[in-house]
């Protein structure tokens, strides 16, 4: 059994980006990601400082707009607005949960496509359907990357993700259809569910339930990824595998914390390089 270990491939693929971001930046392109949070949920400032930190170390300018929790739709839509024409801005992000007056796809649906690094717009996500795109979404594009720096095959094998999320699942199941992976999609009306998941060669996790995937849902040798982020009872975070027990039958699996994780946000640095290297070739 290996571990993957998330935070080496990030560290590799961020020493790519910073040598790209600095390549650009001496043909006279500065790359920029606006980076958006309103209120004052805990989690997501603690995102979003990690953002600007991975910024920070590839080279990459972060303008931070930190909006009061009471910001109405029509204000945020207005700064979105600004930054859409905003040169110095190659990419958008607007951290998600927003509160709960505020109408999130209108925001979403706000961000011009071209800046979207979280690839959360409709016409980014049909791009992905079409297998015809710039930026893919940040967890499902690092599982992948992951997946090649450990030699792992996709192409002709059983794929199962648990979870359907726009975020995760949905646009995960594609990117392995994508690699001619054979995919199977479950959720929380699936019958029979282990059985589904021990056909598995690659299981994908993205369920948000702590010691969720059990032994007897893992084949032998199964490569196990582990996109959950959850806090056991003794507060601790953790994915959704009973990572002691199953870490055994499988030939790869991602820790949490340490695995799927730290991969999200390089990705998302990468979308902003492509970002800014498409606004070179305008
Ligand atoms: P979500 O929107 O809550 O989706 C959870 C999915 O799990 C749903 O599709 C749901 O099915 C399915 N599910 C729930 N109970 C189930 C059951 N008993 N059997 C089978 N399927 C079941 O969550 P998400 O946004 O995709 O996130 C999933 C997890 O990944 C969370 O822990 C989140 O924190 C984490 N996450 C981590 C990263 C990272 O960078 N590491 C990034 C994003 C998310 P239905 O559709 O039928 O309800």
């Amino acid at each position: 059994m290996q571990i993957i270990d998330g935070k080496a491939v990030s560290a590799s693929v961020r020493e790519r980006i910073k040598n790209e971001v600095e390549a650009l930046k001496n043909m006279g392109k500065e790359t920029g990601l606006a980076v958006i949070i309103v209120g004052n949920d805990p989690a997501s400032k603690v995102y979003v400082n990690n953002k600007k930190k991975g910024c920070e170390q590839v080279g990459i300018n972060s303008y931070e707009y930190a909006l009061p929790e009471e910001t109405t739709t029509q204000e945020l839509l207005q700064l979105i607005n600004r930054l859409n024409s905003d040169t110095k801005v190659d990419g958008i992000l607007c951290q998600l949960p927003l509160p709960a007056h505020i109408d999130e796809k209108t925001v979403i649906n706000s961000i011009a496509p071209e800046k979207d690094v979280d690839a959360f717009h409709p016409v980014n996500t049909g791009h992905i359907m079409i297998g015809d795109y710039s930026f893919l979404p940040c967890t499902p594009a690092g599982i992948i990357e992951m997946l090649k720096f450990y030699g792992i095959e996709i192409s002709g094998k059983e794929c199962v993700v648990i979870g359907r999320s726009n975020i995760v699942g949905k646009p995960m199941a594609m990117l392995l259809l994508q690699n001619n992976g054979t995919v199977t999609v479950c959720h929380s009306k699936t019958e029979n569910l282990a059985e589904v998941t021990r056909r598995a060669d690659i299981l994908v996790a993205a369920v948000g339930k702590a010691n969720f995937v059990t032994p007897d849902m893992v084949k032998d040798g199964a490569v196990v990824i582990d996109v959950g982020m959850n806090r056991n009872a003794q507060g601790k975070l953790c994915g959704d595998a009973d990572f002691e027990n199953v870490k055994d039958k499988c030939s790869y699996i991602t820790p949490v914390p340490g695995g799927v994780g730290p991969m999200t946000i390089t990705m998302l640095l990468n979308n902003t390089l492509t970002a800014s290297k498409n606004n070179t070739k305008q």
